[in-house]
Parts: C-alpha cells; sequence; structure tokens
C-alpha cells in the first residue's frame, strides 16, 4: 500500500543525507526508533509532504504521492506538540479534522460525542486549547487523528507525557483502528508501545 522507494533528504547540501526504503500494508504497523536527533520526525515530515525529499518515490496504492498536497494525501499526522488551533474549541478542532467546512453528520456528531466521553473529555467541548492540560490537548489531537479515518496514520511520539491510564486507553484505541486496516507510523521512545503496537521496529 506505502511504498517508501529510496526517499532522500537533507537539510543542507553538505550534510549526509538520509535515506528512507520500507513498506507498509494495512493494518501494519512500523514503529521508528533512534536517539533524538537521529531523523525520526524528518521521515514523518516527508510522508506527511511538510519536506520535499532529493530523490526517491513515495508510492501509494502504486502512484506517486510527491506532487499530492499534505492535506490531499490519504495521511493523518499527530505531531509531540501544536497539533492543535488554538483560536477553535475542541469541537471546532475535531470537527475541522473530519470535514473541511465542518459539516458533520448528526452520526458523526455523535461519533465526536462518544469519542471525547471514551477519552475522559466529556463535556470540555467547548474549551479551548489553552484551557486543557498537555495530555488533554493530546487526547483531543489523537482523538480527531481517529475519526478522520485515514488509511495511514503517522504519529510522533503521540503518548508521550501521558499517564499510564490513558496511554493504555489510547494505546487500545490505535490497536482497534489498526484492526481494522488502518496503517500506522510509529516515532516512541517507549518500549511499551512498541512492543504493544508494531509489527517491525526500524532503527534510524
Ligand atoms: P528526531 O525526531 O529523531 O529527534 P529530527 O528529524 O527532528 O530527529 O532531526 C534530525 C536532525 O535534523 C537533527 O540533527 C536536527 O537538528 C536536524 N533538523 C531538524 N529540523 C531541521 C531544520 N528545519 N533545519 C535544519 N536541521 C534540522
Ligand atoms: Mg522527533
Amino acid at each position: 500500500m506505502l511504498d517508501v522507494q529510496n526517499l532522500t533528504f537533507s537539510y543542507a547540501p553538505e550534510q549526509t543525507p538520509w535515506t528512507f526504503s520500507f513498506q507498509l500494508e494495512p493494518g501494519e504497523c512500523i514503529a521508528i526508533q533512534g536517539p533524538s536527533g537521529s531523523g525520526k520526525s524528518t521521515l514523518m515530515n516527508l510522508l506527511a509532504g511538510f519536506l520535499t525529499p532529493r530523490s526517491g518515490d513515495l508510492l501509494w496504492k502504486g502512484r506517486s504521492l510527491l506532487k499530492t498536497k499534505p492535506w490531499e494525501r490519504p495521511i493523518t499526522s499527530v505531531f509531540q506538540e501544536n497539533n492543535l488551533f488554538e483560536h477553535l474549541n475542541v469541537l471546532r478542532n475535531i470537527g475541522l479534522g473530519i470535514h473541511p467546512g465542518m459539516k458533520l453528520s448528526v452520526a458523526q456528531q455523535q461519533a465526536v460525542e462518544n469519542g471525547l466521553r471514551e477519552v475522559g473529555l466529556g463535556g470540555l467541548g467547548r474549551r479551548m486549547p489553552s484551557e486543557l492540560s498537555g495530555g488533554q490537548r493530546q487526547r483531543v489531537a489523537l482523538l480527531r487523528a481517529l475519526l478522520r479515518d485515514q488509511p495511514l496514520l503517522l504519529l510522533d511520539e503521540p503518548l508521550t507525557g501521558l499517564d499510564a491510564e490513558t496511554r493504555a486507553l489510547l494505546r487500545s484505541m490505535l490497536l482497534q483502528h489498526k484492526s481494522r486496516g488502518t496503517a500506522i507510523v510509529l516515532a516512541s521512545h517507549d518500549e511499551e508501545d512498541r512492543q504493544r503496537l508494531a509489527d517491525t521496529v526500524w532503527n534510524l
């Protein structure tokens, strides 16, 4: 489904470039492991389309995604932070993720309400991001990503800083989506995240 073919990138011409190659099938999770600065977030940004590779290709179902704008790729990303629009409340942040015009069906609105309850944020839909803790913000970002329901999920340290109970809950939600066919690229320092979620661990 996803075929990363010798995708090379460097921030500066004198820097030795990274070369990334791997494949991912529906329902598969690859965990990217490596010390800080090894290029995990760089890889995520290349896949998401926020960075442009120097060479190589990125195929989705056999077609190149390189000319596809980030928001038109079949991908949702959750980064370490700054995932939310600060001027929009929780419901609007999630709504915008699901539909660019925020026109949600009744079923979708219900899914948002249920999702918020499921991640322990029931009743907080009208809060602004600045009125939430870091962990609550991250739960909103993950919930929005899951509700978007794109076939490929990029998770860059998404559970960092959350308490054990919340991590376990979000991990099980991720596993549910994975079993329904969502493919995941996961950067995580957490051994347990990798063990529970990843089919393959790749060292950078
Ligand atoms: P990781 O996510 O594994 O910690 P990053 O992909 O964020 O690593 O960074 C990899 C390397 O690229 C680091 O040495 C970092 O300093 C460098 N780097 C990251 N972003 C930029 C940038 N915008 N410009 C120049 N160098 C960068
Ligand atoms: Mg990083």
